[in-house]
């Protein structure tokens, strides 16, 4: 048998059309698995199916927004239509607005945690049925240095990265006599489209997270493929409920 199989699964990855999420999908592709794409970037999705099919894998894309609960109960409607169930949900998409503390707007902290928690949730409520129906599931949200960490510019996604964690807490617990594990994965600073900008809006960003981290560099995108591959597959079925860091040693150095 091997652990790493996913030949015949099917997987949703939200915001797998850029970023840490098309790394990870890269990982499933690569172990066998179909994957639906949700972005709300057509060009964007249109690319990765690309990318995907390339690489050999059944590849699809839908136009959805996360924070429209609609579009997350279409998500995995479009994904059991096209192949026939679901076993792996990766709720990835996420964003962040940066300013001191005190000065979200009520619609600024709304879209953050909207994006990154509630969307969670809400995928993960669509997928219950689907994967319960499959026999079981696999769910793998992703959270952040800062669901451990406090930074003074990002308290909206700080609240929204705390949460992830024990959201995949509570639902590990809820479900696990279905036979889902949900776990969350916590990456250090990784090199996308996201921090990016965040490098632009904190000009020391980029030196401090060098200095801190031990492997000596920012992540990758594809840094991300092993544990997606790893929560994914057999390899972890009895693992569930845990915040597995991916981030070169950020968290462990003193
Ligand atoms: P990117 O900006 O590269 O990717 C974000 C992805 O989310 C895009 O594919 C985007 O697609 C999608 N997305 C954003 N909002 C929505 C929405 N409302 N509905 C559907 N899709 C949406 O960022 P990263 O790859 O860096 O981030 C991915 C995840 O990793 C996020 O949850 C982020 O918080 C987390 N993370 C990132 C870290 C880093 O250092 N980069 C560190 C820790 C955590 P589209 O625009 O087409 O909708």
């Amino acid at each position: 048998m091997n652990l790493f199989d996913l030949t015949g699964r099917v997987a949703v990855v939200t915001g797998g059309n850029g970023g840490i999420g098309l790394g990870m999908a890269r990982g499933l592709a690569g172990a066998g698995a179909a994957l639906l794409i949700a972005g709300r970037n057509e060009k964007k999705n249109a690319a990765a199916v690309t990318e995907l099919r390339g690489l050999g894998a059944r590849a699809e894309a839908i136009v959805a927004d996360v924070t429209v609960e609609t579009d997350c109960r279409s998500m995995v409607r479009t994904a059991t239509q096209k192949f026939g169930r679901l076993d792996i949900l990766i709720n990835n998409a996420g964003t962040n607005i940066r300013k001191p503390a005190q000065d979200y707007s009520l619609a600024e902290w709304h879209a953050v945690l909207d994006t990154n928690l509630t969307s969670a949730y809400l995928c993960a409520q669509a997928a219950y049925p689907e994967m319960v129906r499959s026999g079981g599931g696999k769910i793998i949200n992703i959270g952040s240095m800062l669901s451990i960490f406090g930074v003074s510019f990002a308290a909206a996604y700080a609240a929204s990265k705390g949460g992830i964690v024990q959201l995949s807490k509570a639902l590990a617990t809820a479900w696990a006599r279905d036979n889902i594990q949900v776990n969350a994965v916590l990456p250090g600073w990784i090199d996308t489209d996201l921090t990016r900008k965040a490098r632009k809006q904190v000009p020391e960003l980029h030196d401090r997270v060098l200095a801190r981290t031990p492997a000596g560099r920012w992540g990758l995108p594809d840094d991300h493929a092993g544990i997606a591959v790893f929560l994914a597959g057999k390899a972890s079925d009895f693992v569930t409920g845990t915040a597995i860091p991916v981030d070169g040693g950020y968290s462990i150095q003193g």
